[in-house]
């Protein structure tokens, strides 16, 4: 597949995903639809399309994070969960008295490097829209070391309960963002 053929996807795609404003019943659909938001962001500039948002207990967003590991340069820590937790700790820096619990919302189910960030954070709660067989660590986090098994006390570490639908558009922006990056030759150099 070549590069013009994915941008025709993508944005066909992005089309699709304008015109979609999430189906009621469903108690994260707003927020992974935010998240969703961020990915969009990642894809436009070059990055894996993949999202986050942080939220207080009213639902409100406090943080936002995006991908952006490879534009505008290669950063290996820029997932969008870790720059969400940066985002919200920049917030809430010197005011851990009382602080409000926090959720995270992802497109995509978190790496070993984010679930980690994320059990040593004060996010209370890692919701996550699709699964990621090959680089998810949440469904594994039981393979975790013992301290980090001890953080996980107390914490809900689960599938979004968002629609089928925004769950597919997660999934696709996601793997169209892998492989335009593939074509790209960036990621090659990695594996
Ligand atoms: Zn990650």
């Amino acid at each position: 597949m070549n590069n013009d053929n994915i941008e025709k996807q993508i944005f066909e795609l992005l089309q699709e995903i304008d015109s979609f404003v999430g189906i009621p019943g469903f108690e994260h659909e707003e927020f992974i639809l935010q998240a969703l938001h961020e990915a969009i962001v990642a894809i436009k500039n070059n990055n894996f399309a993949i999202g986050a948002i942080i939220t207080n207990s009213f639902g409100k967003i406090v943080a936002k994070g995006q991908n952006k590991v490879f534009n505008p340069y290669h950063r290996s820590d820029q997932h969008a969960e870790m720059n969400a937790v940066t985002n919200w700790e920049k917030k809430i820096a010197n005011k851990l008295i009382n602080l409000e619990p926090a959720y995270i919302f992802s497109t995509l189910e978190p790496c070993p490097m984010c679930l980690s960030r994320l059990l040593s954070s004060h996010v209370k709660c890692i919701y996550y829209a699709v699964p990621d067989e090959f680089g998810g660590m949440a469904r594994k986090k039981e393979n975790l070391p013992k301290i980090w098994k001890e953080f996980m006390k107390n914490r809900v570490i689960q599938e979004a309960n968002c629609s089928p639908k925004l769950k597919i558009y997660c999934k696709q922006i996601f793997e169209l963002s892998d492989k335009k990056i593939e074509i790209s030759g960036l990621w090659k150099e990695l594996k």
